[in-house]
């Protein structure tokens, strides 16, 4: 059920109308808009249950919520979500822009990024301490050391830290030092781990899964909404097609989709989605032109040494100028960069 509060309500009464939720057996998700606020009442529906929520001070409407995702849906809020992060703000008129190499691999390598990363006006730094990698015998990334040279790069550049947790079991340390925890595309459905995710106070970028359709992808977002952590954007990063020409297929479609589905804000990932880097500057300036809120894009100061996706990297130089030629497209769309 969506409560729709009157334009305006009083604290007192926001408050009593949760607690009636909660007497009711359901769990309430308060969200706040431009507007109006609403409570997203989540569970088990009775006889009468309308009526009663009705009757409470404050209340102007009661709805029924029809997509299956509840807090995600727009049925909730009309207005996109604007999730800020320290640096990182995703949602509103400026794209968020989170850049930095695939894996951190030595302070020299993070600190050069997030410098240059910074210089030409990224609003987060990217790196995975800890790595999902196809091969065992991969480079698996310096974990914990990892986590650390990105808070020394934090500190260094003021950077926001958007870094990858792979396990439930990591999800406090990683915590510990991230300002975004990046569910990978591997771990979507891991439905313990949004659980858990949905229990911090960390901002979360939820990666879709190369074969999970969009009602999979928003349904996983539920998990870590209903968990009580309202602090998620959405990553299209590529699905698994028949196609070979690039390491995956980037449907920017998702981006308008998305939109008319779910208030969370959207991130795109041409790195991921391309697979090479020559591609990449196109379909970042065409995901910005498509309406996405954010980026995510893979940067390195010499990417033919990266030890993880250094065909699909970056280097400083050509970031800067994907940069430069976003902020034109994003004019041209109603945004900032
Ligand atoms: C990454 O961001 O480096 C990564 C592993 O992404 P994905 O989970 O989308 O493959
Ligand atoms: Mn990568």
């Amino acid at each position: 059920m969506i409560i729709v509060m009157q334009p305006g309500v009083a604290e007192a009464d926001l408050a009593e109308a949760v607690r009636h939720v909660e007497s009711l057996g359901m769990k309430p998700h308060v969200l706040y808009g431009v507007e109006r606020t609403v409570i997203a009442a989540v569970g088990p529906e009775r006889d009468g249950l309308k009526e009663s929520l009705e009757a409470a001070p404050g209340v102007a409407q009661v709805l029924p919520i029809l997509a299956p995702y509840k807090i995600a849906s727009r049925e909730v809020k009309k207005d996109t979500s604007v999730i800020t992060a320290g640096s990182l703000s995703v949602g509103g008129t400026k794209l968020g822009v989170i850049a930095g190499p695939c894996s951190v691999e030595n302070e020299d390598q993070i600190m050069k990024a997030a410098h240059g990363v910074k210089a030409a006006g990224a609003t987060a730094l990217r790196g995975g301490a800890f790595k999902p990698r196809t091969s065992p015998y991969s480079f698996q990334g310096l974990k914990e050391e990892g986590l650390k040279l990105l808070a020394k790069a934090r500190e260094a550049t003021g950077l926001a830290i958007v870094t990858e947790v792979l396990a439930t079991e990591d999800v406090g340390l990683v915590a510990d030092y991230a300002d975004v925890l990046q569910i990978g595309a591997r771990n979507m459905q891991n439905y313990r781990l949004l659980e858990a995710v949905g229990k911090t106070n960390r901002a979360v970028l939820l990666k879709r899964g190369p074969s999970a359709t969009m009602e999979e992808f928003l349904l996983a977002a539920e998990y870590v909404l209903s968990g009580g952590n309202s602090q998620v954007m959405l990553c299209e990063r590529g699905i698994r097609t028949f196609e070979s020409h690039t390491r995956f297929t980037l449907p920017l479609a998702t981006v308008p989709y998305l939109q008319t589905k779910t208030h969370l804000p959207i991130v795109v990932d041409p790195s991921h989605g391309t697979g090479h880097t020559y591609m990449v500057p196109s379909m970042t300036l065409a995901s910005i032109a498509a309406g996405c809120d954010g980026l995510i894009l893979e940067v390195h100061h010499d990417p033919a040494h990266a030890a993880s996706d250094g065909y699909q990297t970056l280097s400083l130089t050509q970031f800067a100028d994907v940069m430069q030629r976003g902020r034109k497209v994003a004019e041209a769309v109603g945004k900032t960069m």
